[in-house]
């Protein structure tokens, strides 16, 4: 456990749309650090699941800099693409992050599998998981997830990465089309950011 409360941390992402995500979630007093302020890059990611990515990251980031450091691995799961993108949601994007490309991926993979796909309902969820690491201290997790399902056309301009096809349970809006605060309020990483919000 923690001795102290966190006062400063870094936030282990070269992704300027989670940057932005986890620096609002973040209590307003506590001094944050991004990578761009070290120039470290991202380390392979090779693991397996959300979880061992985000410790891989974490530990990196925290050793690289010294700090403290919260790190996310997220992704979005399709139920009819047996799970996919899944951990590879940031590599279907490519090198240039073109998640334009990636939903188009999704929407092609969805074709491959079933014609009339955008006639039922495909259900998917986007998973995250956080880790606080910092040498000497014992490390914390947690994981988020939100429920819904893909929509068969991009919309909305808001957010990053899937969000223009993602349409939440309960919503009929994708997240693309919400404004930040509203998805902010119910997302996976807030889901997985309250349960460790009382170390800050
Ligand atoms: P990674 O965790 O850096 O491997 O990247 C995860 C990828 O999943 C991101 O590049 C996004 O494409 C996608 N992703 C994760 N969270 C979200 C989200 O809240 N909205 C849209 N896409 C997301």
């Amino acid at each position: 456990m923690l001795k102290k409360k966190i006062t400063k941390i870094l936030v282990g992402t070269n992704n300027p749309g989670k940057l932005k995500e986890i620096k609002d979630l973040l209590p307003k007093n506590l001094k944050i650090y991004s990578t761009s302020d070290f120039k470290i890059k991202s380390p392979l990611e090779n693991g397996k699941t959300f979880e061992e990515n985000s410790l891989i990251k974490a530990r990196y980031f925290s050793k690289k800099s010294k700090l403290i450091c919260l790190s996310d691995d997220s992704g979005l799961e399709v139920n009819a693409l047996d799970g996919n993108p899944g951990i590879y949601s940031a590599r279907w994007g490519g090198k240039k992050g073109d998640f334009t490309k990636a939903m188009r991926r999704v929407f092609k993979e969805l074709d491959r599998k079933n014609k009339n796909w955008k006639n039922k309902k495909i259900k998917a969820r986007f998973i995250c998981a956080l880790t606080i690491y910092g040498s000497g201290q014992k490390t914390i997790s947690s994981v988020g997830i939100i429920e819904g399902h893909i929509s068969p056309y991009m919309k909305g301009k808001n957010g990053f990465g899937y969000d223009p096809i993602f349409i939440p349970k309960g919503k009929k809006i994708t997240f693309g089309e919400m404004k930040p605060s509203e998805k902010y309020k119910i997302d996976h990483r807030y889901k997985a950011f309250k349960k460790i919000k009382k170390f800050f």
